[in-house]
Protein backbone atom coordinates (compact mmCIF):
# COMPACT_ATOMS: atom_id res chain seq x y z
CA UNK A 1 0.00 0.00 0.00
CA UNK A 2 1.86 3.15 -0.77
CA UNK A 3 2.01 6.06 1.71
CA UNK A 4 -0.05 9.04 2.26
CA UNK A 5 2.23 11.62 1.94
CA UNK A 6 1.67 14.94 3.66
CA UNK A 7 1.06 17.99 1.52
CA UNK A 8 0.01 22.08 2.68
CA UNK A 9 -3.00 24.36 1.19
CA UNK A 10 -4.33 22.56 -2.01
CA UNK A 11 -6.16 23.33 -4.65
CA UNK A 12 -7.72 20.69 -7.01
CA UNK A 13 -7.95 21.82 -10.79
CA UNK A 14 -5.60 24.37 -12.43
CA UNK A 15 -8.72 25.87 -14.72
CA UNK A 16 -8.93 29.72 -14.41
CA UNK A 17 -10.60 29.12 -10.70
CA UNK A 18 -8.11 26.92 -9.29
CA UNK A 19 -5.25 28.89 -10.66
CA UNK A 20 -6.05 32.43 -9.35
CA UNK A 21 -7.05 30.14 -6.35
CA UNK A 22 -3.57 29.45 -5.82
CA UNK A 23 -2.59 33.11 -6.27
CA UNK A 24 -5.01 34.14 -3.87
CA UNK A 25 -3.93 31.77 -1.18
CA UNK A 26 -0.49 31.82 -1.78
CA UNK A 27 -0.79 35.78 -1.10
CA UNK A 28 -2.32 34.96 1.79
CA UNK A 29 1.10 33.87 2.97
CA UNK A 30 0.01 29.99 2.35
CA UNK A 31 2.44 26.93 0.85
CA UNK A 32 -0.04 26.02 -2.31
CA UNK A 33 -0.28 22.82 -4.14
CA UNK A 34 -2.90 22.70 -7.35
CA UNK A 35 -3.65 18.69 -8.38
CA UNK A 36 -4.41 19.24 -11.82
CA UNK A 37 -5.57 15.44 -13.93
CA UNK A 38 -4.35 16.43 -17.48
CA UNK A 39 -0.73 16.03 -18.54
CA UNK A 40 -0.49 20.18 -19.25
CA UNK A 41 -1.75 23.01 -17.76
CA UNK A 42 -4.14 24.26 -20.39
CA UNK A 43 -7.25 25.57 -21.96
CA UNK A 44 -9.61 25.35 -25.23
CA UNK A 45 -8.66 27.10 -28.34
CA UNK A 46 -12.34 30.32 -27.74
CA UNK A 47 -12.36 33.50 -26.60
CA UNK A 48 -13.94 34.54 -23.06
CA UNK A 49 -15.21 37.84 -22.31
CA UNK A 50 -13.52 39.68 -19.07
CA UNK A 51 -15.99 42.11 -17.25
CA UNK A 52 -14.64 45.16 -15.06
CA UNK A 53 -15.31 43.21 -12.09
CA UNK A 54 -13.05 40.53 -13.06
CA UNK A 55 -10.06 42.82 -14.68
CA UNK A 56 -10.06 44.30 -11.24
CA UNK A 57 -8.98 41.12 -10.04
CA UNK A 58 -6.60 40.41 -12.66
CA UNK A 59 -5.03 43.85 -11.34
CA UNK A 60 -4.94 43.35 -7.44
CA UNK A 61 -3.02 39.85 -8.64
CA UNK A 62 -0.33 41.44 -10.46
CA UNK A 63 -1.44 40.47 -14.30
CA UNK A 64 -2.82 42.97 -15.78
CA UNK A 65 -0.47 44.55 -17.61
CA UNK A 66 0.47 41.10 -19.25
CA UNK A 67 -2.74 40.51 -19.95
CA UNK A 68 -3.80 43.47 -21.30
CA UNK A 69 -0.80 42.92 -24.27
CA UNK A 70 -2.89 39.95 -25.89
CA UNK A 71 -6.31 41.12 -25.24
CA UNK A 72 -8.69 43.12 -27.15
CA UNK A 73 -10.87 46.33 -25.56
CA UNK A 74 -14.24 46.37 -27.56
CA UNK A 75 -16.65 49.58 -27.92
CA UNK A 76 -19.69 48.15 -27.19
CA UNK A 77 -21.89 45.55 -26.53
CA UNK A 78 -24.69 44.90 -29.64
CA UNK A 79 -27.41 43.25 -29.52
CA UNK A 80 -29.12 41.91 -32.98
CA UNK A 81 -31.82 40.60 -34.23
CA UNK A 82 -30.33 37.01 -36.07
CA UNK A 83 -33.72 37.22 -38.43
CA UNK A 84 -33.72 40.79 -39.42
CA UNK A 85 -30.34 42.22 -38.91
CA UNK A 86 -31.69 44.86 -36.82
CA UNK A 87 -29.75 46.16 -34.07
CA UNK A 88 -32.11 46.26 -30.73
CA UNK A 89 -29.57 47.36 -28.45
CA UNK A 90 -26.02 48.81 -27.61
CA UNK A 91 -23.96 49.41 -23.99
CA UNK A 92 -20.99 51.74 -24.75
CA UNK A 93 -18.03 50.49 -23.46
CA UNK A 94 -15.75 54.01 -23.91
CA UNK A 95 -15.06 56.35 -21.18
CA UNK A 96 -17.77 56.78 -19.43
CA UNK A 97 -18.07 52.95 -18.60
CA UNK A 98 -14.73 53.06 -17.53
CA UNK A 99 -14.82 55.89 -15.18
CA UNK A 100 -17.78 54.32 -13.55
CA UNK A 101 -16.26 50.55 -13.04
CA UNK A 102 -12.21 51.74 -13.17
CA UNK A 103 -11.29 49.03 -15.78
CA UNK A 104 -12.51 48.24 -19.32
CA UNK A 105 -14.67 45.26 -20.90
CA UNK A 106 -12.28 42.85 -22.31
CA UNK A 107 -12.02 40.19 -24.75
CA UNK A 108 -9.23 37.56 -24.93
CA UNK A 109 -8.33 34.16 -25.89
CA UNK A 110 -8.86 31.59 -23.14
CA UNK A 111 -5.20 30.77 -23.49
CA UNK A 112 -3.87 34.06 -23.06
CA UNK A 113 -5.77 34.20 -19.82
CA UNK A 114 -5.03 30.96 -18.47
CA UNK A 115 -1.02 31.69 -19.40
CA UNK A 116 -0.69 34.95 -17.38
CA UNK A 117 -2.46 33.07 -14.59
CA UNK A 118 -0.12 30.12 -14.94
CA UNK A 119 3.02 31.71 -15.34
CA UNK A 120 2.26 34.14 -12.40
CA UNK A 121 1.76 30.66 -10.50
CA UNK A 122 5.16 29.95 -11.79
CA UNK A 123 6.71 32.32 -10.32
CA UNK A 124 5.25 32.24 -7.17
CA UNK A 125 8.15 30.22 -4.76
CA UNK A 126 4.52 29.16 -2.80
CA UNK A 127 3.22 27.53 -5.55
CA UNK A 128 3.67 23.96 -6.47
CA UNK A 129 2.07 22.95 -9.49
CA UNK A 130 1.06 19.42 -10.05
CA UNK A 131 -0.28 17.69 -13.21
CA UNK A 132 -1.45 13.88 -14.15
CA UNK A 133 -3.38 13.66 -10.95
CA UNK A 134 -6.60 12.96 -11.67
CA UNK A 135 -8.33 12.99 -7.93
CA UNK A 136 -11.01 10.42 -7.28
CA UNK A 137 -11.60 11.01 -3.95
CA UNK A 138 -11.73 13.76 -1.20
CA UNK A 139 -12.49 12.74 2.05
CA UNK A 140 -13.01 15.55 4.84
CA UNK A 141 -11.05 14.06 7.80
CA UNK A 142 -11.88 17.38 10.67
CA UNK A 143 -8.42 18.61 11.14
CA UNK A 144 -7.30 17.60 7.82
CA UNK A 145 -8.25 16.24 4.27
CA UNK A 146 -7.52 12.73 2.29
CA UNK A 147 -7.20 13.11 -0.97
CA UNK A 148 -7.10 9.99 -3.06
CA UNK A 149 -6.00 9.96 -7.17
CA UNK A 150 -5.95 7.93 -9.86
CA UNK A 151 -3.30 5.19 -9.69
CA UNK A 152 -2.83 4.94 -6.13
CA UNK A 153 -1.88 8.27 -4.90
CA UNK A 154 -2.28 9.48 -1.83
CA UNK A 155 -2.26 12.71 0.18
CA UNK A 156 -3.02 14.36 3.36
CA UNK A 157 -3.66 18.20 2.99
CA UNK A 158 -3.85 20.95 5.50
CA UNK A 159 -7.22 22.14 3.65
CA UNK A 160 -8.56 22.36 0.22
CA UNK A 161 -10.25 23.95 -2.48
CA UNK A 162 -12.40 22.13 -4.90
CA UNK A 163 -11.95 24.23 -8.34
CA UNK A 164 -12.29 20.98 -10.29
CA UNK A 165 -15.22 22.38 -12.89
CA UNK A 166 -18.65 21.39 -13.50
CA UNK A 167 -18.20 17.80 -12.81
CA UNK A 168 -16.36 18.50 -9.68
CA UNK A 169 -15.60 15.39 -7.64
CA UNK A 170 -15.18 17.57 -4.46
CA UNK A 171 -18.99 18.77 -4.97
CA UNK A 172 -19.92 14.94 -3.72
CA UNK A 173 -18.97 15.78 -0.46
CA UNK A 174 -21.33 18.49 -0.43
CA UNK A 175 -24.61 17.80 -2.72
CA UNK A 176 -25.78 14.60 -4.57
CA UNK A 177 -26.76 17.00 -7.51
CA UNK A 178 -25.92 16.37 -10.57
CA UNK A 179 -25.49 18.65 -13.78
CA UNK A 180 -28.51 19.79 -15.63
CA UNK A 181 -28.71 19.61 -19.63
CA UNK A 182 -30.20 22.89 -21.30
CA UNK A 183 -30.61 21.17 -24.27
CA UNK A 184 -28.70 24.07 -25.85
CA UNK A 185 -25.46 23.21 -27.44
CA UNK A 186 -22.86 25.60 -28.62
CA UNK A 187 -20.39 25.49 -31.19
CA UNK A 188 -17.03 27.48 -31.04
CA UNK A 189 -14.11 28.41 -33.29
CA UNK A 190 -11.31 30.94 -33.06
CA UNK A 191 -10.40 31.65 -36.87
CA UNK A 192 -7.48 34.13 -38.45
CA UNK A 193 -9.59 37.36 -38.71
CA UNK A 194 -7.94 37.75 -42.87
CA UNK A 195 -10.32 34.63 -43.67
CA UNK A 196 -13.42 36.39 -42.41
CA UNK A 197 -12.62 40.18 -42.51
CA UNK A 198 -15.82 40.64 -44.65
CA UNK A 199 -17.81 39.39 -41.82
CA UNK A 200 -15.57 40.41 -38.63
CA UNK A 201 -16.31 43.64 -36.79
CA UNK A 202 -12.69 44.91 -35.44
CA UNK A 203 -14.82 46.82 -32.71
CA UNK A 204 -17.85 45.47 -31.04
CA UNK A 205 -18.86 42.32 -29.34
CA UNK A 206 -21.87 41.32 -30.94
CA UNK A 207 -24.74 38.73 -29.77
CA UNK A 208 -27.18 37.76 -32.70
CA UNK A 209 -30.23 36.38 -30.88
CA UNK A 210 -32.87 34.45 -32.85
CA UNK A 211 -35.54 32.19 -31.67
CA UNK A 212 -33.96 28.85 -30.08
CA UNK A 213 -30.46 30.43 -31.08
CA UNK A 214 -27.76 33.34 -30.83
CA UNK A 215 -24.43 33.62 -32.35
CA UNK A 216 -21.62 35.66 -30.44
CA UNK A 217 -19.07 37.01 -32.39
CA UNK A 218 -15.51 39.45 -30.86
CA UNK A 219 -11.99 39.85 -32.02
CA UNK A 220 -9.30 38.52 -29.83
CA UNK A 221 -5.69 38.23 -29.48
CA UNK A 222 -4.64 41.90 -30.81
CA UNK A 223 -7.34 41.48 -33.07
CA UNK A 224 -5.70 39.25 -34.90
CA UNK A 225 -8.23 36.40 -34.40
CA UNK A 226 -12.17 36.43 -34.88
CA UNK A 227 -13.91 34.54 -32.19
CA UNK A 228 -17.62 32.78 -32.69
CA UNK A 229 -19.85 31.10 -30.67
CA UNK A 230 -23.11 29.40 -32.05
CA UNK A 231 -25.60 28.19 -29.71
CA UNK A 232 -28.99 26.32 -30.22
CA UNK A 233 -31.80 24.37 -28.71
CA UNK A 234 -31.50 20.64 -30.10
CA UNK A 235 -34.71 19.40 -31.08
CA UNK A 236 -33.58 15.89 -30.88
CA UNK A 237 -32.27 16.05 -27.51
CA UNK A 238 -33.73 12.94 -25.23
CA UNK A 239 -32.00 12.21 -21.04
CA UNK A 240 -31.47 8.75 -23.17
CA UNK A 241 -29.28 10.59 -25.74
CA UNK A 242 -27.83 13.02 -23.41
CA UNK A 243 -24.27 11.37 -23.20
CA UNK A 244 -24.13 10.41 -27.36
CA UNK A 245 -22.97 13.39 -30.40
CA UNK A 246 -26.78 12.08 -31.52
CA UNK A 247 -28.01 15.93 -30.93
CA UNK A 248 -26.73 18.84 -31.59
CA UNK A 249 -25.33 18.13 -34.54
CA UNK A 250 -23.87 20.14 -37.54
CA UNK A 251 -26.65 19.54 -39.44
CA UNK A 252 -29.08 21.03 -36.56
CA UNK A 253 -26.48 23.90 -36.34
CA UNK A 254 -27.40 24.43 -40.11
CA UNK A 255 -30.56 24.02 -40.23
CA UNK A 256 -31.20 26.54 -37.15
CA UNK A 257 -28.84 29.23 -38.61
CA UNK A 258 -30.31 28.66 -41.95
CA UNK A 259 -33.31 30.41 -41.23
CA UNK A 260 -30.82 33.96 -40.14
CA UNK A 261 -29.75 36.77 -42.38
CA UNK A 262 -26.82 36.26 -44.61
CA UNK A 263 -24.45 37.78 -42.62
CA UNK A 264 -24.77 35.44 -39.75
CA UNK A 265 -25.59 32.48 -42.44
CA UNK A 266 -21.97 32.74 -43.66
CA UNK A 267 -20.80 33.24 -40.36
CA UNK A 268 -21.75 29.89 -38.97
CA UNK A 269 -20.15 28.32 -42.05
CA UNK A 270 -16.65 29.24 -40.32
CA UNK A 271 -17.95 27.57 -37.27
CA UNK A 272 -15.43 24.14 -36.07
CA UNK A 273 -18.07 21.84 -36.59
CA UNK A 274 -15.64 18.45 -35.48
CA UNK A 275 -16.30 19.20 -31.57
CA UNK A 276 -19.65 20.35 -29.72
CA UNK A 277 -20.19 21.87 -26.38
CA UNK A 278 -23.41 20.39 -24.52
CA UNK A 279 -24.41 23.25 -21.99
CA UNK A 280 -25.12 22.53 -18.62
CA UNK A 281 -25.74 23.91 -15.07
CA UNK A 282 -26.44 23.24 -11.72
CA UNK A 283 -29.18 24.96 -9.22
CA UNK A 284 -27.32 26.86 -6.81
CA UNK A 285 -26.71 24.98 -3.46
CA UNK A 286 -26.13 26.60 0.12
CA UNK A 287 -23.39 24.99 1.02
CA UNK A 288 -19.69 24.94 -0.66
CA UNK A 289 -17.78 24.39 3.15
CA UNK A 290 -17.14 20.76 4.52
CA UNK A 291 -14.87 21.30 7.47
CA UNK A 292 -11.79 22.09 5.72
CA UNK A 293 -12.86 21.58 2.26
CA UNK A 294 -14.52 24.34 0.31
CA UNK A 295 -15.62 25.16 -3.32
CA UNK A 296 -14.57 27.61 -5.75
CA UNK A 297 -15.45 28.74 -9.90
CA UNK A 298 -17.99 25.97 -11.66
CA UNK A 299 -17.75 22.95 -9.32
CA UNK A 300 -19.40 25.75 -6.86
CA UNK A 301 -21.61 27.14 -9.02
CA UNK A 302 -21.94 26.34 -12.99
CA UNK A 303 -23.24 28.94 -14.78
CA UNK A 304 -24.95 29.32 -18.37
CA UNK A 305 -22.89 31.27 -20.50
CA UNK A 306 -25.43 33.76 -20.81
CA UNK A 307 -24.06 36.45 -18.65
CA UNK A 308 -20.59 35.86 -19.97
CA UNK A 309 -19.29 35.89 -16.10
CA UNK A 310 -18.51 31.78 -14.80
CA UNK A 311 -14.92 32.85 -15.21
CA UNK A 312 -15.30 36.10 -13.57
CA UNK A 313 -16.96 34.28 -10.92
CA UNK A 314 -14.09 32.09 -9.78
CA UNK A 315 -11.40 35.29 -10.67
CA UNK A 316 -14.39 36.85 -8.08
CA UNK A 317 -13.97 33.58 -5.62
CA UNK A 318 -10.03 33.72 -5.59
CA UNK A 319 -10.17 37.17 -4.50
CA UNK A 320 -12.52 36.94 -1.53
CA UNK A 321 -11.05 34.00 -0.41
CA UNK A 322 -7.50 35.56 -0.27
CA UNK A 323 -9.23 38.60 1.67
CA UNK A 324 -10.54 35.82 4.39
CA UNK A 325 -7.07 33.51 4.29
CA UNK A 326 -5.33 36.59 4.68
CA UNK A 327 -7.76 37.35 7.74
CA UNK A 328 -7.30 34.08 9.35
CA UNK A 329 -3.75 33.07 9.44
CA UNK A 330 -2.70 29.59 10.07
CA UNK A 331 -4.80 25.83 9.70
CA UNK A 332 -6.42 26.30 13.19
CA UNK A 333 -9.75 28.89 11.52
CA UNK A 334 -9.85 27.61 7.82
CA UNK A 335 -13.26 26.22 8.50
CA UNK A 336 -14.27 30.01 9.64
CA UNK A 337 -12.19 31.39 7.12
CA UNK A 338 -14.34 28.89 4.57
CA UNK A 339 -17.71 29.94 6.13
CA UNK A 340 -17.29 33.45 5.70
CA UNK A 341 -15.72 32.75 2.29
CA UNK A 342 -19.54 31.08 1.50
CA UNK A 343 -21.67 33.82 3.18
CA UNK A 344 -20.42 36.39 0.66
CA UNK A 345 -20.25 34.53 -2.26
CA UNK A 346 -23.45 31.63 -2.46
CA UNK A 347 -25.49 34.50 -2.90
CA UNK A 348 -23.96 36.51 -5.83
CA UNK A 349 -23.03 33.54 -7.51
CA UNK A 350 -26.95 32.09 -7.03
CA UNK A 351 -28.22 35.36 -8.32
CA UNK A 352 -25.81 35.02 -11.57
CA UNK A 353 -26.92 31.56 -12.22
CA UNK A 354 -30.45 32.16 -11.96
CA UNK A 355 -30.16 35.64 -13.91
CA UNK A 356 -28.18 33.66 -16.63
CA UNK A 357 -30.94 31.01 -17.06
CA UNK A 358 -33.66 33.83 -17.50
CA UNK A 359 -31.42 36.06 -19.32
CA UNK A 360 -31.52 32.78 -22.05
CA UNK A 361 -34.79 32.81 -21.77
CA UNK A 362 -35.61 36.23 -22.98
CA UNK A 363 -32.71 35.97 -25.68
CA UNK A 364 -33.97 32.61 -27.00
CA UNK A 365 -37.75 33.17 -26.76
CA UNK A 366 -39.85 32.02 -29.98
CA UNK A 367 -43.29 33.47 -28.49
CA UNK A 368 -43.96 36.74 -30.94
CA UNK A 369 -45.33 38.95 -28.15
CA UNK A 370 -42.61 38.11 -25.92
CA UNK A 371 -40.24 39.10 -28.25
CA UNK A 372 -42.43 42.25 -29.49
CA UNK A 373 -41.83 43.43 -25.89
CA UNK A 374 -38.04 42.57 -25.26
CA UNK A 375 -37.89 44.38 -28.70
CA UNK A 376 -39.77 47.36 -27.77
CA UNK A 377 -37.80 47.31 -24.33
CA UNK A 378 -34.37 47.08 -25.65
CA UNK A 379 -34.60 49.74 -27.93
CA UNK A 380 -35.76 52.14 -25.68
CA UNK A 381 -32.16 51.31 -24.12
CA UNK A 382 -29.99 54.14 -23.67
CA UNK A 383 -26.46 52.79 -24.91
CA UNK A 384 -25.10 54.56 -21.31
CA UNK A 385 -27.50 53.20 -19.28
CA UNK A 386 -25.78 51.23 -16.92
CA UNK A 387 -28.17 50.42 -14.75
CA UNK A 388 -28.98 46.93 -15.74
CA UNK A 389 -25.74 46.07 -15.20
CA UNK A 390 -24.71 47.51 -11.90
CA UNK A 391 -25.28 44.77 -10.15
CA UNK A 392 -23.21 42.65 -11.67
CA UNK A 393 -20.17 45.08 -13.36
CA UNK A 394 -20.06 47.50 -10.35
CA UNK A 395 -19.75 44.28 -7.79
CA UNK A 396 -16.01 45.67 -6.64
CA UNK A 397 -17.67 48.81 -6.09
CA UNK A 398 -20.74 48.74 -4.62
CA UNK A 399 -20.40 45.35 -2.02
CA UNK A 400 -20.31 46.34 1.49
CA UNK A 401 -18.03 43.57 2.29
CA UNK A 402 -15.33 44.70 -0.26
CA UNK A 403 -14.53 47.95 0.68
C1 LIG B 1 -19.56 28.42 -24.50
C2 LIG B 1 -19.05 29.03 -23.23
C3 LIG B 1 -18.71 30.38 -23.20
C4 LIG B 1 -18.28 30.97 -22.01
N1 LIG B 1 -17.98 32.31 -22.02
C5 LIG B 1 -17.58 32.91 -20.88
C6 LIG B 1 -17.25 34.30 -20.86
O1 LIG B 1 -17.31 34.98 -21.90
N2 LIG B 1 -16.85 34.86 -19.69
C7 LIG B 1 -16.76 34.14 -18.53
O2 LIG B 1 -16.39 34.72 -17.49
N3 LIG B 1 -17.06 32.82 -18.51
C8 LIG B 1 -17.46 32.19 -19.65
N4 LIG B 1 -17.75 30.85 -19.65
C9 LIG B 1 -17.65 30.10 -18.38
C10 LIG B 1 -16.21 29.73 -18.06
O3 LIG B 1 -15.64 29.03 -19.13
C11 LIG B 1 -16.17 28.85 -16.81
O4 LIG B 1 -17.03 29.36 -15.82
C12 LIG B 1 -14.75 28.81 -16.24
O5 LIG B 1 -13.86 28.30 -17.20
C13 LIG B 1 -14.73 27.96 -14.97
O6 LIG B 1 -13.41 27.83 -14.52
P1 LIG B 1 -13.05 26.73 -13.41
O7 LIG B 1 -11.60 26.85 -13.22
O8 LIG B 1 -13.96 26.88 -12.26
O9 LIG B 1 -13.43 25.34 -14.08
P2 LIG B 1 -12.78 24.61 -15.34
O10 LIG B 1 -12.37 25.59 -16.37
O11 LIG B 1 -13.73 23.54 -15.73
O12 LIG B 1 -11.45 23.96 -14.77
C14 LIG B 1 -11.48 22.80 -13.96
C15 LIG B 1 -10.09 22.19 -13.96
O13 LIG B 1 -10.10 21.11 -13.07
C16 LIG B 1 -9.53 19.98 -13.66
N5 LIG B 1 -10.17 18.82 -13.04
C17 LIG B 1 -11.47 18.43 -13.13
N6 LIG B 1 -11.70 17.32 -12.42
C18 LIG B 1 -10.52 17.01 -11.84
C19 LIG B 1 -10.11 15.94 -10.98
N7 LIG B 1 -10.97 15.02 -10.56
N8 LIG B 1 -8.82 15.89 -10.55
C20 LIG B 1 -7.92 16.86 -10.95
N9 LIG B 1 -8.25 17.86 -11.79
C21 LIG B 1 -9.54 17.95 -12.22
C22 LIG B 1 -9.86 20.13 -15.15
O14 LIG B 1 -8.99 19.39 -15.97
C23 LIG B 1 -9.70 21.63 -15.33
O15 LIG B 1 -8.38 21.99 -15.60
C24 LIG B 1 -18.19 30.22 -20.83
C25 LIG B 1 -18.50 28.85 -20.85
C26 LIG B 1 -18.94 28.27 -22.03
C27 LIG B 1 -19.30 26.81 -22.02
Amino acid sequence: MSEVKKIPFTIIGGGIGGLSAALGAADSGREVYVLEQAPEFGEIGAGIQVAPNAMHILDKFGVLEEYSKNAVFPQRLVLKDAMTGEELADLDLGDAFKERYGYSYSVVHRTDIHKVLLDKCREHENITLLTNHHVEKVENKGDSVYIECEGGLKYEADALIGADGLKSVTRKNLSDDEPICSEYVAYRGAIPIEEIQDLANYDDVIMWIGPYLHLVQYPIRRKELYNQVAVFKSFHYSKEKEHTNDWGTPEELEEHFGKCVPQVRHAVKFMETGRRWPLYDRVPIENWVDGKIALLGDAAHPMLQYLAQGACQALEDADFLSRKLKEYPGNEHLNQAFKEYQAERQPRTARVQTTARKWGEVLHTADPIAQLMRDMYLKKHDSQDYSEVEWLYGYHKNSKNLV
